[in-house]
């Protein structure tokens, strides 16, 4: 026993319950010794487990202090707002773990060929009764290596759990078939893969084919930052047929093989992370997760935390159906006992019981609430230079649309050199054709723009722009968009408002309302009038006042808008010097760069 302090106990208020952390802050000492004094006392915790008062008394005393609980019993416990922050491990309790691995490429190149051959050749069949087959993510074993594979192939979902913040894949195996070569989407992949830091292995498929031709595939891949290793890079390309499982081994060897190199590792011995891969509402059962356990161990009986959704493990199966009890770092694991399903991406966290998951979950809403009033801000180019100004942005990122391929070199290589000391301009991917879900998604889950230069913009990359705050600007010249980007880089950059007319109204008659004044009432010459637009009075062909219109009526109705060849009333704000002949122009400013 360590020797007991010799001078006089020092008072100190604790909170109802508290996290071990929080404890050895509280009295300044570490982490660890907390856990250890725990320990001698017959209690195992670990650092974000929360302990009750009576217990951090204890270990209170032990330390040299004369603890006292802080507040009021009875209301003190739903006060101590619970550490949302996850300490991070002590490098010395980390061990190996499995790698995960998600499978991308080119429409139709093979990837769901190729994970449904894995799967087969090697996952032991037949061994459980099996809730579902497909779960989402499965497991292969390879001379006592285990291989975690992500089900669901392509870049989207691959981004789209990036853009929520979970970034789950350590290894991307790149899908290209030998006959088709490098085509779009496999160029989209490797942006996707490079924007999130994830090394490439390259699968080059159906090999069995006549027309393959693994040197085209290879030296196409140059030309998009990836050089294999026959050219002298370092990206390990290997040949594989998904149909007729050759290669397989090659490839999980490989896989095995760059996992090393990337020294993959967690702590087992905490509290379960882990992140939603699936999940659906099962008639039967209730909400079932796929969760893949990212840090920690996740054991039955675990109170929860997904998101706003708090819950509890009621039974956990692997993924080929068996019922297990825990599971470690890289699991893909099967979970119900949540009372609604997650959405793909959120992060799940084990905490200490199943009030503390109801409180976090609270909180969540509280501070959701707080956010959204506070307005969240992406990147745009209107507001770059305060960030870069305030040290908060090192780098511009962006993503370039181009109608053809010769004009993205052009503006990609323009677009670096505007690189300054302070920032740097990276363009994480340029492609050709329209901007897409795909763009906008990489966008979010990258914080960066995009930059389309005569390429449409499909409406479902605009829906999750407009809805997650992603800046996309249209250009036809290419001077116009290098200036707008070296002014936003300066901070000169200046929005530029085009005024557009939406109709013009003729005033033929006056009328008196004791509230509203006068009343212009007018015939709609030409487009539609809006309530709410701005107004320029137009005397005899000159402009005698500018105003807004503050009320537009139909009869006795107010109305939003009327149309080209009706009549109505108009009430302007701060004006109602009307004549009869005036016109009435109804214009708006509307965003010019
Ligand atoms: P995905 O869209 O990338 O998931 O591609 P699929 O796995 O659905 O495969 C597309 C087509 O290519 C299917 O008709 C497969 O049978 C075929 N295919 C996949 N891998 C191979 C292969 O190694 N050799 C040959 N000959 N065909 C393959």
């Amino acid at each position: 026993m360590t020797a007991t302090p010799t001078s006089k106990p020092r008072p100190v208020a604790l909170p109802a319950a508290l996290t071990v952390k929080e404890l050895g802050d509280t009295l300044g000492v570490s982490a660890v010794e907390i856990i250890k004094r725990l320990m001698t006392h017959g209690v195992m915790a670990s650092m974000n487990q929360s302990i009750d008062f009576d217990t951090a008394a204890i270990v209170s005393v032990d330390l040299g202090f004369d603890p006292s609980e802080a507040g009021a019993v009875e209301t003190a416990p739903a006060a101590a707002p619970v550490a949302e922050e996850e300490a991070p491990d002590d490098p010395a309790l980390l061990k190996p773990r499995p790698p995960v691995v998600t499978i991308l490429g080119h429409v139709d190149h093979g990837k769901t060929s190729l994970l449904d051959t894995i799967r087969k050749t090697k996952v032991a069949a037949g061994e459980a009764g099996g809730i579902t087959q497909h779960v989402g993510a499965y497991q292969v074993e390879r001379n006592g290596n285990t291989i975690t594979f992500i089900d669901t192939p392509g870049h989207a979902a691959f981004t789209a759990m990036r853009a929520r913040g979970a970034q789950v894949t350590d290894i991307a195996v790149l899908v290209v078939a030998a006959d088709d070569g490098v085509m779009p989407q496999t160029a989209e992949a490797i942006s996707h893969a490079q924007a999130a830091g994830v090394p490439m292995i390259v699968a080059i498929n159906k090999m069995d084919l006549p027309g393959a031709n693994p040197d085209r595939v290879k030296q196409q891949l140059t030309e998009h930052n990836t050089v294999v290793e026959d050219y002298g890079g370092d990206v390990i390309a290997v040949p594989v047929s998904a149909t007729k499982g050759t290669g397989i081994e090659d490839l999980l060897d490989s896989i095995s093989l760059v996992a090393e190199v990337a020294e993959l590792k967690a702590n087992p011995d905490r509290p379960g992370q882990a992140v939603v891969i699936e999940a659906e509402m099962d008639p039967s059962r209730g909400p079932v997760a796929t969760l893949l356990v990212k840090n920690g161990t996740l054991r039955q009986g675990d109170a929860i935390v997904v998101g706003e959704i708090s819950g509890k493990v009621k039974a956990m199966f692997d993924y080929k159906g068996a019922r297990i009890r825990e599971a470690g770092p890289s699991t893909p694991v099967v979970v119900m006992g949540l009372d609604v399903a997650p959405e793909a991406g959120e992060r799940v966290r084990v905490v200490a019981d199943e009030k503390t998951a109801r409180q976090i979950v609270d909180e969540r809403k509280r501070g959701r609430e707080a956010d959204e009033q506070t307005d969240h801000a992406h990147v745009n180019l209107d507001t770059l230079f305060n960030e870069i100004s305030a040290g908060k942005l090192k780098e511009l990122i962006i993503i370039l649309k181009t109608d053809v391929r010769g004009s993205a070199e052009a503006i990609k290589s323009s677009l670096e050199r505007l690189s300054t000391s302070e920032v740097k301009v990276k363009i994480i991917h340029a492609g050709t054709g329209a901007v897409s879900d795909s763009d906008a998604m990489l966008a979010e889950a990258s914080n960066g723009i995009i930059l389309a230069f005569n390429a449409k913009t499909d409406p479902s990359a605009r829906k999750r722009a407009d809805a997650t705050g992603v800046d996309i600007r249209s250009y036809t010249i290419i001077y116009q968009l290098l200036e707008d980007i070296e002014k936003a880089l300066a901070g000169m950059y200046e929005p530029v408002y085009n005024t557009v007319v939406d109709g013009h109204a003729e005033v033929r008659q006056l009328f008196k309302s004791s509230k509203l004044g006068q009343i212009a009432g007018c015939f709609v010459l030409d487009g539609t009038l809006r309530r709410g637009s701005n107004v320029r009075v137009i005397r005899k062909g000159a402009e005698i006042a500018k105003s807004r219109c503050e009320g537009l009526k139909r009869f006795q109705d107010d109305v939003r808008e009327v149309a080209s060849g009706y009549e109505c009333g108009v009430v302007l704000s701060g004006f109602d010097k009307f004549a009869e002949g005036d016109v009435l122009e109804f214009i708006h400013e509307e965003r010019a760069n």
